[in-house]
């Protein structure tokens, strides 16, 4: 009987998280894999499985700073509810490093890949088709978020108005919509963003976005757009998720909440990526 629980409630937990193999492996990850957590999605029912499931319990334990016990106790599953990006926790060669750059706990996608020298100057355009959020709103909301990444680095970004001048996309989708990572409705993933130079950036349509503080404040379950914004913009420029709490680049992001300021964590690595602006 625990035995066959503890199957059950872990299948039951990543089969509502997991991402879908990705035919074009754009984040380079070689499959489908639960954030990067587990190594293979055609594991299957077998006996295999709980040595997978255990293993990728304690990454994610580890991940989160919770008590590495092995199991989905209920720390570990409250942690696994709250909404966060798609972007994969981890990516295969980096899956059992711990920290790297001294006291931060920054990442990078695998190969580091970053935006060419002669790409400093980058143009972004964005859509508001499939969200009922103002043109208006969306640009300053996106203004914003791109100038927190502008202020550390020696990158700048600028608005364009036709989508062939541009490197960065900025798009609101629903469910499937033909990356092979589709979005699965209110919470869960809120958004994704692909590293350099795909330049992709896609929100989930389904969410509540709340585009101002009082909306944020008073409306339930809202999920604050600039804060996942500002997130999903290290990914396009080329960081990976940080264990560090209080870090734009931590994965999870609970309803009702702001966060929207770079911390050192993400400061030094984008710095390590892009040089620092005097
Ligand atoms: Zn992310
Ligand atoms: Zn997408």
């Amino acid at each position: 009987m625990r035995t066959s629980l503890l199957l059950f409630v872990p299948l039951f937990f990543f089969s509502v998280i997991t991402i879908p193999a990705l035919t074009h492996n754009p984040w380079n990850i070689s499959t489908s894999s639960a954030f990067g957590y587990l190594p293979d999605s055609s594991t299957g029912f077998n006996d295999k499985i709980d040595t997978a499931f255990i293993s990728a319990v304690l990454a994610y334990q580890k991940f989160f700073h919770l008590n590495s016990t092995g199991i989905l106790d209920h720390t570990t599953v409250g942690q696994m509810v709250i909404p966060r990006c798609g972007v994969p926790d981890f990516f295969p060669h980096h899956r059992n490093t711990t920290t790297l750059h001294g006291r931060d706990l920054y990442s990078f996608f695998d190969g580091k890949p970053t935006w060419p020298k002669h790409k400093r100057n980058l143009k972004y355009y964005f859509t508001s088709y499939s969200t009922k959020i103002r043109p208006q709103t969306l640009r300053k909301i996106f203004a914003r978020s791109f100038s927190r990444w502008e202020r550390v680095t020696l990158l700048s970004f600028q608005k364009v108005h036709h989508p062939s001048k541009a490197d960065i996309f900025l798009r609101f989708y629903s469910g499937n919509h033909g990356d092979n990572s589709p979005f699965d409705g209110r919470f869960g993933v809120l958004a994704h963003a692909f590293a350099p130079t795909i330049g992709e950036l896609h929100f989930d349509a389904d969410e509540i976005w709340a585009v101002s503080m009082s909306m944020l404040r008073n409306t339930p379950n809202s999920i604050d757009l600039e804060s996942v914004t500002t997130h999903e913009l290290g990914h396009i420029l080329g960081l990976g998720h940080s264990t560090f709490r209080s870090a734009i680049m931590y994965p999870s992001i609970s309803s009702q909440r702001r966060k929207i300021n770079l911390r050192q964590d993400d400061i030094h690595g984008i710095q390590e990526l892009y040089g620092v602006k005097k």
